[in-house]
């Protein structure tokens, strides 16, 4: 039968064969998924892996990122989020109830910190607040229900005692989620690490960072291996709706092939320009969890690989320099642009005033503003030689 132009250009009779192969994967795109006949829309079942039944619930592309990321943490099951905060998210929505209790880290990620506070506010979840460095100051009570671990913590770059932490956390029966983004499945196996092969329960991971490493897609991600847990959570990803777009899948797919080189890369530099800024006497502290002087280093050292610690890497400045001198420096800056996020290819810098971030008291924090580097994939030399001239500059400012 002879179609109209119109019909025609819908329904166009050219299809892929089966035989072609491409180094990426075939990109599907799907809100609707067509069903073949009304037994294979009877029979479908929307809460297995793998069915495809409706965009929501998944596409090939979509379970073939999910696939890697697991693989990549060492996991079994996994959920896409749009983005790590909402990866967070889902965790805290899917299994906190009213009256339990949550212990998170002082040196949390700031906006998982809100949302429970928001938690706490509307729905009576009770927020604890523990010292990644200190595993008496986690006194879960029987109403504590989960625990979020931070390794390391992304701004004053702390590494806690995970092993310490998880075991008192299972002997206690609470769950464990790990905001995995800094280790990125790549420092460390956060389902088997240390002597004991402990694990966590559930990894979060903002794959903006990086997974996608190009400062331009916003994903994040929930794995598991622990089969209950996951179908609470698909459950739970389901009912709310949250989906990922097709194309941003493929674009944090195609990253992945080349993450463990940045990663290895943006590590090394860290390094490198941690070695300089050590000498530079404006810096009251440098913070890096490789650093021996860094608080968790020991912890650092029992679990990651030598080499392993990402491309963050931050410093205290001394105390005589005053916030108009720190934005001076940061102002100066040609090469680190100011701006939130890593694991681009873009080196960043960010500051921070401790004094508004922290609930308990920090003894070994020095006094002074915070700045923030996150190393890109820039040479090291240029890099330091970009911090040096923003030195000089805000020093000769502050003494005109
Ligand atoms: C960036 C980040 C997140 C959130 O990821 P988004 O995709 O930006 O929402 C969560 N945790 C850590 C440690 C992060 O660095």
């Amino acid at each position: 039968m002879k179609k109209n132009p119109q019909t025609a250009l819908i329904h166009a009779p050219r299809k892929a064969p089966q035989y072609i192969s491409t180094v990426q994967p075939p990109l599907y795109r799907a809100s609707t998924i067509i069903f073949n006949n009304t037994d294979a829309l009877f029979n479908r079942h929307w809460t297995d892996d793998y069915d495809y039944s409706y965009g929501t619930h998944g596409t090939p592309t979509t379970f073939t990122l999910g696939d890697n990321i697991a693989q990549l943490e060492g996991g079994l099951y996994h959920l896409l989020t749009p983005s790590g905060l909402s990866a967070i998210n889902l965790v805290n929505s899917c299994f906190l109830s009213q009256g339990e209790e949550v212990w998170v880290p002082d040196n949390i990620y700031g906006p998982n910190m809100e949302h429970l506070r928001n938690l706490e506010t509307r729905y009576g979840i009770q927020v604890q607040v523990y010292n990644p460095l200190c595993l008496e100051s986690f006194n879960p009570s029987d109403k504590a229900k989960l625990i979020w671990l931070e390794a390391a913590g992304s701004v004053t770059l702390e590494f806690p005692d995970l092993n310490g932490l998880v075991k008192k956390a299972q002997a206690h029966n609470i769950l464990t989620a790990l905001d995995n983004t800094w280790g990125a499945g790549l420092a460390f196996n956060a389902f088997d690490f240390g002597d004991e092969h402990l694990s966590v329960d559930l990894s979060v991971h903002a794959l903006t960072k990086y997974p996608s490493g190009g400062g331009d897609i916003l994903m994040g991600s929930v794995v598991t291996r622990d089969k209950e847990l996951h179908h609470q959570l698909f459950r739970a990803h389901a009912i709310q709706g949250i989906a990922v777009s097709g194309d941003d899948v493929a674009q944090v797919q195609r990253s992945l092939a080349s993450m463990q080189l940045r990663y290895a890369h943006q590590s090394s530099s860290a390094l490198n320009i941690l070695t300089w800024l050590k000498q530079q006497a404006e810096f009251v502290q440098v913070l890096h969890p490789a650093d021996p002087h860094s608080a968790g280093h020991q912890y650092w050292k029992e679990i990651c690989k030598e080499g392993h610690s990402a491309g963050l890497v931050s410093v205290i400045f001394d105390s005589k320099y005053e916030l108009q001198d720190i934005r001076s420096f940061c102002d100066n800056l040609k090469l680190f642009k100011l701006g939130f996020s890593w694991g681009g290819p873009v080196s960043l810098v960010m500051l921070y005033n401790l004094k508004d971030m922290r609930v308990l008291e920090h003894s070994h924090l020095k006094e002074g503003f915070l700045v923030r580097f996150c190393i890109g994939l820039e040479h090291p030399e240029d890099l330091i030689e970009d911090i040096q001239h923003a030195l000089q500059n805000m020093k000769k400012v502050k003494n005109e």
